[in-house]
C-alpha cells in the first residue's frame, strides 16, 4: 500500500459510504494509474482523514470508492509554521514545496521594507492558488493527510499582527546573540518561524517582531540565503522536538 499513490479529495467527503473523486483525481486515476474497480486505494480530505477504498464505478469520468475504513490522523505537535519574507517567483514556490514536504503546517509570505516584490490582488490570488497546488500535490507525494495551509501573501502589517497572536514566535535574525536551540522550549503546541527576505529585516523590523512577541534568534555566524534559512531552520526544530531523525 504504502508506495501507491494517495489520492485528495475534499473536505467533508469522507464522511459517507462512498466518496467521489474529483476530475483532476479521477483523471489521474483513472487514465495515468489505471485504477479499476476493484482496486483498493488510499484516500484522504487533506485534514487528517485517511481512507481505504474499494474502486466501485465510473460515472461522467469520475471514480467513485466505497470507504471500506477510515481513520483520524493526529498532527504531530508543535505544529510549525512559517512566515517567509517575499521573494522572487521561483523562489518562493520551491520554498513552499519544501516546507510542505518536511509537514510544516502553514506557509506564509509577507512583505517587508527590503522585499524585492509587490503585488496587487489579482497577483496575490494567483500566488495563494498556486502554493496551494503545490502544497496538494507535495502532500500526496509524500504520503501525508496533512495538506500543508497557504494563504494569499500579507502585507508587513498584517503579518505582524498574526505574529503577535501566536504562542510562540522565533525571528530569525543575523544579527540576533542568542542561538536558535535556546529559545525552544516546551513543546509548545505551534511554534512560529520568521524568516525575512533577500535583503534581511530592517533593524526596526526585527524590533517591531520582538515587540510582537518574537524571540531574535541566530542560526549561527555564516548568513544563509532567503530561501535557505526556513528549511535549515525547521530541520532544526522537528530534530529538537523529536519530530524527525
Ligand atoms: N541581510 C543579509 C541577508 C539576509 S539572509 C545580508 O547580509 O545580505 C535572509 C534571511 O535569512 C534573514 O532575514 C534571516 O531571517 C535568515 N538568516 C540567514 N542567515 C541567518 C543567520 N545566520 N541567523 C539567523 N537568521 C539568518
Amino acid at each position: 500500500m504504502s508506495n501507491q499513490p494517495w489520492f485528495l479529495v475534499p473536505l467533508g467527503s469522507l464522511g459517507a459510504g462512498e466518496v467521489t473523486l474529483p476530475p483532476d483525481e479521477s483523471r489521474h486515476a483513472l487514465k495515468v494509474l489505471r485504477v479499476a474497480p476493484p482496486d483498493v486505494i488510499t484516500v484522504t480530505d487533506g485534514a487528517g482523514t485517511v481512507a481505504r477504498c474499494a474502486a466501485s464505478r465510473v460515472e461522467g469520468g469520475s471514480l467513485i470508492a466505497e470507504i471500506l475504513e477510515s481513520e483520524l490522523r493526529r498532527p504531530l505537535l508543535p505544529e510549525v509554521v512559517v512566515y517567509q519574507g517575499a521573494a522572487k517567483g521561483g523562489k518562493v514556490d520551491d520554498v513552499v514545496e519544501r516546507l510542505a514536504e518536511m509537514g510544516v503546517a502553514e506557509t506564509t509570505v509577507f512583505a517587508s521594507e527590503r522585499s524585492v516584490v509587490r503585488w496587487d490582488q489579482a497577483k496575490a490570488a494567483r500566488l495563494a492558488e498556486r502554493w496551494g497546488a503545490i502544497a496538494r500535490s507535495t502532500a500526496k507525494q509524500s504520503r501525508s493527510p496533512f495538506v500543508m495551509r497557504t494563504d494569499q501573501p500579507l502585507s508587513w502589517e498584517r503579518m505582524l499582527a498574526r505574529v503577535a497572536n501566536e504562542q510562540a514566535t522565533v525571528v530569525l535574525w543575523e544579527g540576533a546573540s542568542l542561538p536558535l536551540r535556546t529559545a525552544l522550549h516546551g513543546p509548545p503546541d505551534r511554534i512560529a518561524l520568521v524568516v525575512g527576505p533577500e535583503g534581511g529585516f530592517a533593524r526596526e523590523e526585527a524590533e517591531a517582531l520582538a515587540d510582537a512577541g518574537g524571540q531574535l534568534v541566530s542560526l549561527g555566524p555564516r548568513i544563509l540565503r532567503t530561501e535557505n534559512a526556513p528549511i535549515v531552520s525547521v530541520a532544526a526544530v522537528l530534530y529538537h522536538y523529536g519530530l524527525i531523525g
